[in-house]
């Protein structure tokens, strides 16, 4: 019966080939996107729970290949995270977002997503301090969005980096937050502005699951006293946001209040927005 095993393998080797071929020809394209610019930014407003008025966007990298059509981060980040890709990519996202962000009302913010490998390159905080200058964004502008997963590796590096560009001015949000490692120990030790409470609580909180609710609950009550801000992910209905209003959470972002967009729709939303 072993041996005949071996039939299994044969049967299932083209499919492991192939995604790997996949993963090659996406790596290949992947390495010229930035200056073929293919590489584009969309932005998803993060509104106040109380009011709805947009106090930022997060800007949401796109890649539009000719070879592969339209790929998504969720795919193709984790493939520039393995192949060091992500470096050059997100200097680039930062540049383009913090310039784009200098055409907004100056108390409208901008979010940008760093992987750990874009945070433990030496000069990462010089990146920033690059892109702040090229664009003329002030710092206290721009907040980077972080995954718990940074503390999985070279926590000590990632740390510093992030309290470096703190002392520039710039805020840092745990993003996902409650989905991976959790670093409760780093909440201590950093100062986040917001803690991003991922979707899957907000989804199980409005089917009543009573463990997402205790859960959002349990991060308000705790951000609140950190002195630490709660954004809710992913909200997508009326209800939802209802649900998160009451739960106390300050900023609520989702399809409900407006879908990641291209720059110029963007700016259509900060024109209608009002003033805080
Ligand atoms: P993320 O940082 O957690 O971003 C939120 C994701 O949720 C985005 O997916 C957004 O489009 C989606 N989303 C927002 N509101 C809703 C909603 O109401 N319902 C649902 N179902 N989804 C919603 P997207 O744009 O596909 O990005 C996926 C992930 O890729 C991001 O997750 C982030 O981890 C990564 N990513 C995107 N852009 C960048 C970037 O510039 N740099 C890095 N390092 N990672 C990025
Ligand atoms: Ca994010
Ligand atoms: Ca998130
Ligand atoms: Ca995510």
């Amino acid at each position: 019966a072993k041996d005949e095993g071996g039939g299994e393998h044969y049967r299932y080797e083209p499919a492991l080939h192939a995604s790997a071929e996949e993963r090659r020809k996406l790596e290949f394209s992947l390495r010229h996107a930035i200056e073929r610019g293919e590489l584009l930014l969309h932005y998803q407003p993060v509104v106040d729970a109380i009011g709805e008025n947009v106090l930022s966007f997060e800007a949401l990298v796109r890649w539009n290949s000719p070879e592969h059509g339209f790929v998504s981060p969720v795919k193709f980040i984790p493939l520039a995270e393995d192949t060091r890709l992500i470096v050059p990519i997100g200097q680039w996202v930062m540049e383009q977002a913090c310039t784009e962000a200098t055409n907004w009302p100056a108390h409208i913010r901008i979010a940008v997503n760093v992987s750990g490998e874009q945070l433990i390159e030496p000069d990462f905080a010089s990146t920033v301090v690059r892109a702040l200058a090229k664009s003329g964004l002030e710092a206290s502008r721009l907040e980077i969005e972080v995954t718990e997963s940074i503390f999985l590796r070279d926590a000590d590096v990632a740390r510093a980096a992030l309290e470096e560009i703190m002392a520039l001015g710039c805020s840092v949000a745990l993003d996902d937050f409650g989905t991976g490692y959790s670093s409760l120990g780093y909440l201590r030790k950093l100062r986040f502005s917001t803690i991003k409470v991922d979707r899957s609580f907000v989804q199980g909180a409005a089917n009543a699951h009573p463990e997402s609710l205790a859960i959002i609950r349990a991060v308000v009550a705790m951000a609140d006293s950190l002195e630490m801000s709660t954004t809710a992910e992913g909200v997508e209905t009326a209800e939802e946001a209802e649900m998160i209003r009451k739960l106390g959470c300050k900023k609520i972002q989702g399809y409900y209040f407006g879908r990641p967009m291209p720059a110029a729709d963007a700016r259509k939303v900060v024109r209608r927005a009002p003033a805080l």
